[in-house]
């Protein structure tokens, strides 16, 4: 008798701190959708970042907000609150947790800056976080990865099939730079969806220097 094959569900998890969320984060997260075949992507706005004490960040409802309004027109897309819900530090790894037990049919990819993903093996319970998910990395053009990858692999040989690289022309737009151009008078005009933009105006965010 042929035995039945249990379909794998795939579900990204795209987590930032969108501060705010621009065209590169959108165009990164339809990507990865479209070339791991991602059922969805799930946009997780970080709450407390532990790794940005010390530094202003705009609060975690504005953030989310803006996040919510740029995902309107993408039915593959959603938003989860379980970090800004938590209290404490944003840890990842609390994140992963969480979202297997909510999606456990699913394997999970945690879409990222390359940047950003390069710290992994200092996040907090980092040996937990690369046996719960997969890693895609978004980079902008340019970006030299090599170093990255040599040390995943010499580090954790184990789980480098697990870390994935793509390379995302659109984001040469950064959220630094949004916040700049509005600290200093310029546009922001198509960085970003029309009406995160309006309310980023609205809200008189970014206004100053940070
Ligand atoms: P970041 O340090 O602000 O960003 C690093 C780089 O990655 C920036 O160039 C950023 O560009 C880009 N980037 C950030 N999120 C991205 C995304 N989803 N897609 C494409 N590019 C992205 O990083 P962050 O946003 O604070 O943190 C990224 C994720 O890593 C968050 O989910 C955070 O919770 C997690 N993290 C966890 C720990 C931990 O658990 N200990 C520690 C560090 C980070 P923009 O500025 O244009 O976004």
């Amino acid at each position: 008798m042929e035995k039945s094959r249990r379909k794998v569900y795939r579900l990204g998890v795209m987590g930032g701190t969108f501060d705010p969320i621009h065209y590169g984060h959108l165009v990164a997260a339809e990507m990865a959708r479209t070339e791991f075949a991602l059922e969805k992507v799930l946009f997780v706005p970080t709450g407390n970042p532990p790794h940005k004490s010390g530094r202003r960040v705009s609060p975690a409802a504005l953030r989310y907000e803006m996040v919510k309004r740029s995902l309107a027109d993408n039915p593959f897309f959603d938003i989860s609150a379980v970090e800004i819900e938590r209290s404490g530090p944003s840890f990842t790894v609390d994140t992963l947790r969480q979202l297997r037990r909510e999606w456990p049919e699913h394997e999970l990819y945690f879409i990222t800056g390359t940047d950003a993903l390069r710290e992994i093996f200092f996040w907090h319970e980092s040996e937990e976080i690369l046996n719960l998910t997969h890693f895609i990395g978004a980079s902008r053009p340019g970006f030299d990865a090599g170093d990255f990858l040599r040390k995943s692999e010499s580090e954790k040989p184990q789980v480098i099939h697990r870390i994935h690289l793509l390379e995302v022309p659109a984001l040469a737009i950064s959220s630094t730079d949004i916040r700049a151009r509005v600290a200093g008078g310029k546009s922001i005009r198509y960085l970003l969806p029309e009406n995160v933009r309006q309310f980023i105006q609205e809200n008189s965010l970014y206004l100053t220097k940070r």
